[in-house]
C-alpha cells in the first residue's frame, strides 16, 4: 500500500516561514500562487518581461516581480513555467539568482528524471504534482476541498526536504483530498505513459477510429459524434466513481455483453505490446528527447501534427453541434483562449 498524507501529517507554518517564488502563471501557476497566499505564504510570482499574466496577477492580489527578482529573494522557487522551456529558463534566469539553499519544486519530474536540469548539490528538490488541472486546483481550494497531490524528494540536501515538501502540498489544498509518496523517476514516467497510453492518446486515437469506421459506413456525422465523443464523458464519469465494475452495473445488459466480447477483439493483446513500446521509449528518454528536440528547432512536427488533428472531421461535426447544447457549459473560446 502506497504511504499516504492528510492535513494532520504536514505543518503548515514550514511553509509559511519561507518567501516563495511562483514561477510562470498558467494552468498550475496562478493556482498555486493564490491557493499558497490564501493559506498565508509569503508569494511572489516571476515573470518574464512583457507577460500578459503580469496584469492578472496583479488583479489578483499577488505580489509580482522579474524572475531574477523573484528567485534571489526566494526560499523555495517554485518552477511551473511549460515543461520544454524550463531547461533554458533555469539557466538563464534560475540558477544565476538562487540562493545556496534555495529550495527547488516542480509538479513534475520532467527536467529532473532526463537531466535537462542538474540542480547543485545544496538546494533541495522536491516536487508536488496536483493530479488535476490547474483551474481544478484552484476551484476545489476556493471551495474547501483539494485536489490530490503526489510528493517527492530527489535531493534532501537539508534533512528537512519532506518537511518543506508536505507543508507545500497542504497549503495549495493538495493534502485535503491526500498525497501519495512516490519518486522522481515513478511520477515522470507514469505520467507520461497514463498521458501517452490511455488518457490522451489512447483515447483520442479511439475515439477517432470510432468515429471514422462509422461515417465511412455511412452513418451520420452528428450520430456518430455522440455515440464515441459525447457519450464517453458520461462512461468515464461512472469509471470515476465507482471503477468499471459501476460503469457496466449501470448500462444495459446489451451494452454490458458487447463490452466483453468486443472490448478486447479492438484493444487486442497486439495494443498491449505496443504500449509496452511506449513505455520503453519513456524509460528510455527516447521520448523526451524527440519532444525536446523538436520544441528546440522551433517545434515543426508539433505543429503539423497539432493542425492535422485540428482538421479531422470531428472537429467540424462537434464544433456545430456543440453550438446547440445549452447544457455544456464551456464554449469552444474557453479553451483556445485559455493556457490550459
Ligand atoms: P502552462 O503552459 O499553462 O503555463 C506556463 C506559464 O509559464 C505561462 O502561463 C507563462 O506564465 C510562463 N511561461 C511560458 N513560457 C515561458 C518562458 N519561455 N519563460 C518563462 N515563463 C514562461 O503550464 P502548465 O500546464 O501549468 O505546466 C506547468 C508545470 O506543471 C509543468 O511542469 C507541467 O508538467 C506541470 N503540470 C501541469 C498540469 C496541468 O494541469 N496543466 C498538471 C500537473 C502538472
Ligand atoms: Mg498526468
Ligand atoms: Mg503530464
Ligand atoms: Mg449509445
Ligand atoms: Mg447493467
Ligand atoms: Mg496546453
Amino acid at each position: 500500500m502506497a504511504e499516504l498524507y492528510y492535513d494532520d501529517d504536514a505543518d503548515l507554518s514550514v511553509i509559511a516561514g519561507k518567501k516563495v517564488a511562483v514561477i510562470g502563471y498558467g494552468s498550475q501557476g496562478h493556482a498555486h500562487a493564490l491557493n499558497l497566499r490564501d493559506s498565508g505564504v509569503d508569494v511572489t510570482v516571476g515573470l518574464r518581461e512583457g507577460s500578459s499574466s503580469a496584469a492578472k496577477a496583479k488583479d489578483q492580489g499577488l505580489q509580482v516581480a522579474s524572475i531574477a527578482d523573484a528567485v534571489s529573494g526566494a526560499d523555495v522557487v517554485v518552477i511551473l513555467a511549460p515543461d520544454q522551456v524550463q531547461r533554458t529558463l533555469y539557466a538563464q534566469d534560475i540558477e544565476p539568482n538562487l540562493k545556496a539553499d534555495a529550495t527547488l519544486l516542480f509538479a513534475h519530474g520532467f527536467n529532473i528524471r532526463f537531466g535537462y536540469i542538474k540542480p547543485a548539490a545544496g538546494h533541495d528538490i522536491v516536487m508536488v504534482a496536483p493530479k488535476g488541472p490547474g483551474h481544478l486546483v484552484r476551484r476545489e481550494y476556493e471551495s474547501g476541498r483539494g485536489v490530490p497531490v503526489i510528493v517527492a524528494v530527489e535531493q534532501d540536501a537539508t534533512g528537512t526536504a519532506w518537511d518543506t515538501a508536505l507543508s507545500y502540498a497542504k497549503a495549495i489544498g493538495g493534502l485535503r483530498a491526500g498525497g501519495i509518496k512516490t519518486t522522481f523517476t515513478e511520477e515522470t514516467e507514469t505520467d507520461l505513459f497514463g498521458e501517452q497510453a490511455v488518457l490522451c492518446g489512447g483515447t483520442s486515437q479511439l475515439v477517432q477510429y470510432g468515429f471514422e469506421v462509422l461515417t465511412e459506413a455511412g452513418y451520420q456525422p452528428e450520430v456518430a459524434y455522440f455515440e464515441v465523443l459525447h457519450e464517453l464523458k458520461l462512461i468515464v464519469d461512472l469509471m470515476w466513481e465507482g471503477g468499471i465494475a459501476k460503469q457496466r452495473w449501470s448500462i444495459s445488459d446489451t451494452a454490458e455483453y458487447g463490452d466483453y466480447v468486443s472490448g478486447p477483439r479492438v484493444i487486442s493483446p497486439e495494443v498491449k505490446e505496443n504500449m509496452k513500446g511506449v513505455l520503453a521509449d519513456i524509460q528510455s528518454g527516447a521520448f523526451a528527447d524527440r519532444f525536446i528536440t523538436d520544441q528546440d528547432a522551433g517545434a515543426p512536427e508539433f505543429k503539423e501534427l497539432r493542425a492535422k488533428g485540428e482538421q479531422h472531421p470531428i472537429e467540424t461535426t462537434g464544433r456545430e453541434l456543440r453550438k446547440l447544447f445549452s447544457w455544456v457549459e464551456t464554449k469552444d473560446s474557453d479553451y483556445t483562449e485559455g493556457s490550459a
